[in-house]
């Protein structure tokens, strides 16, 4: 998790960096940072928090320059300490280089070793430094980018899409399998890439297309070039994007997310139709879903949950007594919509299962008499190692359970998860191209001690200097 921005503008970056990471902010709402290049320097500002929190016009007003980097985050590796917030900031040699990662590697502990046992120290705990470190070292043996990022993609395992600045020049590249989004837009007066199209419409710029997995973007004052670095028989796009993690009105890898939930709703009541007063969902997460299962349904949908709009993600609670008490907070049952009804209550997934028995509690105290629960995705069996912030095993709900028990477990009338099937259906994209490591068990590359199918990746060619801007971007 976490959001990514990268801009070049005749017009100014940080501005714009600041919209764009704001319609980001929900892949990460721990931290948020931006730098930019003024021409000479690196100018820079992060801070714990929200978008809004952290700058004010005055921060914005100094951070100047047409090119730089933003970055909003939810933290996976590395932990949550001032010196991990991204962007990342490095001086080499005579040049400045900041560098924003959203993803999370595998091999990060032998890759740290190495580094290690040459004496270099690092002064964060996140994989992003070992890629710029990675990044930094290439580009000192070769004195090409292009050159270091094929030797990056070589050497890394795992998911990336990254965005580094190296003196006001934008390079972008996602991994081979594209497992994280990435989109490029064209801005009024430059070129953006951003995490997802979300961005792109916030500025009001116009989405050009995908970052295709493997691919280096370069933007400068002159425009955008791409070069294909890499390319993999099978893709691996997250598909919790699909479920939870990414906005509906995003358009992820050609799919506008809204469609995938509203049909994944419709495949609901194929699957498993009941007859009820009303459809609900958990809001916002599950709206899109309870739309489609209404649809097809022909059931009414009625809010019988209001939202609080000025609560955090309640997950990110640390403990379990806490998050218990958001839910409630965070959401208030409507007695009038519930009382004496039977309802079918639709959301996103049941992780640990705090929030979905929490909420059928309330309704039941509400007056509903009977709850039917219809989830957007598989039972979540799994970890994720890939970037989304999954709990272990242990406080999956559904990792050692089968659903009767879960049901159970949530006191819900009855239960019913989406099938995978239904739900590669709803994406369009074949389940041979998704990651569905959290939903299987079985990941796309290599992880200790986990079942992996992982995917052949062929390196376009092995040297890039001649090819420096050959490929222009597709518009
Ligand atoms: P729970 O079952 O209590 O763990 O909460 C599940 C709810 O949290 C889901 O309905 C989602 O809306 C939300 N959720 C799912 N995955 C995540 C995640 N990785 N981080 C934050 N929230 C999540």
């Amino acid at each position: 998790m976490c959001g990514i921005v990268g801009i070049v503008d005749a017009g100014g970056a940080a501005i714009q960096l600041y919209y764009a990471l704001y319609a980001l902010q929900h892949r990460g709402q721990e931290s948020a940072g931006i730098s930019t290049f003024d021409g000479l320097n690196l100018q820079k500002f992060k801070g714990q928090g929200l978008v809004a929190d952290v700058f004010s016009t005055t921060v914005l007003a100094d951070l100047k320059g047409s090119a730089g980097i933003g970055h909003v985050r939810y933290p996976t590796t590395g932990a949550n300490l001032p010196e991990n917030i991204q962007p990342l900031n490095f001086q080499f040699k005579d040049h400045f280089i900041s560098i924003a990662h959203n993803g999370n590697l595998v091999n990060t502990a032998e890759l740290r070793a190495e580094f290690e046992q040459s004496g270099q120290l690092f002064i964060t705990t996140t994989d992003t430094e070992i890629i710029a470190k990675i990044l930094i070292n290439e580009i000192s043996n070769t004195g090409w980018v292009e050159d270091a990022v094929h030797f990056c993609m070589r050497k890394l395992r795992g998911s990336y899409s990254i965005v580094v600045m190296i003196d006001g020049i934008i390079y972008a590249f996602r991994d081979p399998l594209g497992i994280k989004p990435f989109c490029i837009g064209k801005t009024e007066n430059g070129y953006m890439v951003a995490s997802e199209s979300v961005a792109v419409d916030a500025l009001s710029a116009k989405f050009i297309r995908d970052v295709k997995p493997g691919e280096l973007v370069r933007i400068d004052g002159d425009g955008v070039k791409c070069t294909q670095i890499a390319v993999a028989g099978k893709r691996a796009h997250c598909i919790f994007e699909y479920v939870y993690f990414a906005r509906a009105d995003s358009i992820i890898d050609g799919v506008l997310v809204y469609t995938v939930r509203r049909k994944i709703g419709q495949n609901l009541f194929e699957e498993d139709p009941v007859k009820a007063d009303s459809v609900c969902s958990v809001p916002d997460s599950g709206t899109a879903y309870a739309i489609g299962y209404a649809e097809a349904s022909k059931i009414p949908f009625v809010e019988s949950l209001m939202k609080n709009r000025y609560m955090g993600r309640t997950f990110i609670m640390p403990s379990q007594k806490e998050r218990e008490k958001a839910v409630r907070i965070k959401l208030n049952p409507i007695p009038a919509h519930l009382m004496d009804k039977s309802i079918v209550l639709v959301d996103d997934s049941i992780v640990r299962g705090t929030t979905s028995k929490r909420i059928i509690e309330m309704m039941r105290d509400a007056g509903a008499r009977e709850i039917h629960m219809r989830i957007g995705s598989p039972a979540i069996k799994a970890p994720c190692y890939l970037g989304v912030d999954m709990p272990t095993r242990e406080e999956l709900i559904a990792s050692n359970r089968i659903e009767e028990e879960v049901r159970h477990s949530i006191t819900a009338t009855s239960l019913h998860h989406v099938s995978l099937d239904a739900l590669v259906e709803a994406i369009g994209i074949g389940q041979g191209d998704l990651c569905t490591g959290c939903l299987t068990g079985c990941y796309p590359v290599q992880i200790d001690g986990e079942h992996a199918k992982a995917r052949q990746i062929d390196f376009v060619d092995e040297t890039y200097q001649s090819k420096l801007g050959t490929f222009e971007v597709g518009i």
